[in-house]
């Protein structure tokens, strides 16, 4: 029993041990770094998105306004061929043609002005659309270079933790069922410390000194017996 409830002890070590990787893994910088830049990279999908929507409406407008420009130009050409063809000779059919030509350039260049204004329109949120990718692009190649960090040192901890629980299965071998479940629950119930060494009159879990009665009674109780604190119920350890 005596021994048992020393290697409770190592056992206890080595659970606080396997506690702190856990902690360390499941707390680890680089995951918190990664969250961050998932939920940036979240955000910069959006305002690129947004901002490509806005962009390609005013190249479609700007496109629309051009193919106007052409299709007037065309109709112009097709009126120039006809005044300068001959086949027109009365002066009143003349003007008419002339009249229209008139209108056409003035309304092409009314949408000449609008297609720069659409270009001038564009040129900021293209620039804003070019950024959003580059920043993009760089949060990328962290994130890449975050997990593939955080791949070496999960594999150094993921190490360390497979020789924890051998050697926490070593332990628990050499002590009763009974008494390791008794041990488990203890755990779950007190933060992971169930065992603790009783040191100048203190109990290490709860670290308040023991009356000294009780601690007569533990001196003068038989070396293999269970003691426990009474304060905080942990299993005691006598040195
Ligand atoms: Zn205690």
């Amino acid at each position: 029993m005596t021994d048992a409830i020393h290697r409770l002890l190592e056992i206890q070590e080595q659970d606080t041990r396997g506690d702190q990787l856990r902690h360390r893994r499941e707390h680890h910088p680089l995951r918190t770094e990664l969250a961050e830049i998932t939920g940036a990279l979240t955000d910069l999908r959006l305002r690129h998105e947004e901002a490509v929507g806005r962009r390609d409406a005013i190249r479609r407008r700007q496109a629309d306004l051009e193919a106007e420009v052409a299709a007037n130009n065309e109709r112009l050409a097709g009126i120039e061929r006809r005044m300068y063809s001959g086949e027109v000779s009365a002066p009143r059919d003349l003007q008419a043609l002339s009249s229209e030509a008139d209108g056409l350039r003035a309304r092409t260049s009314r949408l000449e002005d609008l297609v720069l204004e659409a270009m001038e329109e564009a040129e900021p949120v293209a620039a804003a659309v070019a950024a959003l990718e580059s920043e993009a692009g760089s949060l990328s190649r962290r994130r890449a270079e975050a997990e593939a960090q955080l791949g070496e040192e999960d594999a150094v901890l993921g190490a360390e933790e497979t020789d924890h629980v051998r050697a926490r299965a070593v332990l628990a071998e050499e002590v009763p069922a009974d008494l390791l479940q008794r041990y488990e629950q203890l755990r779950a119930r007190l933060g992971g410390v169930a065992v603790a060494s009783l040191h100048n009159g203190a109990c290490g879990g709860c670290h308040l000194s023991l009356p000294a009665t009780e601690l007569d009674r533990i001196r003068k109780a038989p070396p293999d017996s269970l003691i426990t604190c009474e304060q905080c119920g942990r299993i005691l350890v006598r040195p």
